[in-house]
């Protein structure tokens, strides 16, 4: 009884906030200066508040300041830890029965496969969520029984492919988006793998990671070019009321954002290039609409936004975090990134603030 009067308190609560703030929340995340900028001399172009966590300066190339705010701005030196903290709560509603789409946006290079799957030393979202669930499911387990599976999906060109299943010695089986009886979008015939500890989940994650590496060494670098998602589903039953639930959370690894020059944008590259341009801004006009209550959101423009429906919207929450290079030679594409992150959260960019 106590946990669901803490249970109702927790959704009160949480429905004022969205009341004040919305559901939609844009974290931006500057990756250190590398090796090789320092060594051709590449200034930093970003300039963070240390008194502020949620606010980034940007150094244009005419010497004036072009400033961004955002939910969190996370510095070069924030690790996976501090990036988890942040986004521990958002991740654990999903055993509170809300759908949650988590994406990472950006130019080729900037950290998003850093930050959703990180390395074996230093793991990302990906796997300190299901490390997270399994340890909240758990500490519930006395009130609150949960199945917890996973799928993992690479949508490259709109073609959807199966990453937990090994196509390296039969053509990949055609997957689509349909809709179920129910109203609900589905991707029929899309493995569903049960985990059921953190040892299993690793492994998984592993096998995923490997199959869509594998296609794109083939591909030539396929993978900047094509949205990597991690599917959990998360099936709770409470054990005093035997009310169920099911209800998912996507971890979207994008593909790069980055325009591509006029001399290479020719055959196989060009369709490429014209794929990724429609599914990003398929989303950024699904979140923007969204954002700004539109009543039309335009789900049906590409096949991501089309299988993410049911967890855009709605009471879904939504996360983008909007990755950057601090590197004075991609300060084009930074400001792309930074602008187009501004717009999905309905946030315009503004002059620089005052010095202290
Ligand atoms: P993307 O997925 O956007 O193409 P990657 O995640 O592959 O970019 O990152 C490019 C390189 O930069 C990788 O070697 C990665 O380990 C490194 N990197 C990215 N972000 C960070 C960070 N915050 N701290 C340290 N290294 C990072």
């Amino acid at each position: 009884k106590q946990y669901l009067e803490e249970s109702s308190e927790r959704k009160r609560l949480y429905n004022e906030v969205i009341e004040l703030k919305g559901n939609i929340r844009v974290f931006c995340r500057c990756r250190p200066l590398n090796q090789a900028e320092i060594a051709n001399g590449c200034a930093s172009v970003a300039e963070f508040d240390p008194t502020q966590d949620n606010d980034l300066q940007i150094l244009s190339s005419d010497s004036s300041k072009k400033h961004f705010k955002f939910d969190h701005v996370f510095k070069p030196e924030d690790g996976q830890d501090t990036v988890f903290a942040q986004t521990k709560p958002i991740v654990t509603s999903v055993l509170d029965g809300f759908n949650v789409c988590i994406f990472a946006y950006g130019q080729t290079g900037t950290g998003k496969t850093f930050t959703m799957e990180g390395t074996p030393e230093n793991r990302g979202v990906n796997y300190r969520t299901l490390e997270e669930l399994f340890r909240c499911s758990e500490s519930k387990s006395h009130l609150m029984k949960f199945e917890l599976s996973v799928s993992m999906l690479e949508v490259y060109n709109e073609k959807i492919r199966d990453l937990l299943v090994d196509n390296s010695n039969q053509p990949p089986k055609k997957l689509e988006v349909k809709q179920s009886a129910e109203g609900t979008q589905e991707v029929p015939g899309l493995v569903e793998a049960q985990v059921y500890n953190t040892d299993g989940v690793w492994d998984l994650l592993k096998k995923g990671y490997c199959v869509r590496s594998v296609g794109s060494t083939a591909a030539n670098e396929q993978s900047s070019r094509s949205h990597c998602l991690l599917r959990v589903t998360v099936k709770g039953e409470n054990l005093i009321n035997g009310q169920r639930t099911r209800s998912h959370l996507w971890l979207v690894d994008l593909a790069g954002s980055e325009r591509v020059g006029k001399v290479e944008v020719e055959g196989e590259r060009l369709k490429e290039s014209q794929f990724i341009n429609k599914s990003l801004s398929a989303l950024g006009d699904v979140i923007s609409a969204l954002a700004s209550k539109t009543s039309h959101i335009p789900y049906r423009n590409s096949k991501l936004t089309h299988m993410l429906q049911n967890s855009l919207g709605g009471d879904c929450k939504t996360l983008m975090f909007v990755q950057i290079s601090p590197s004075s030679a991609d300060l084009g594409e930074t400001l792309c990134s930074l602008n187009f992150a501004s717009r999905v959260r309905g946030i315009e960019s503004g002059p620089a603030r005052k010095q202290a």
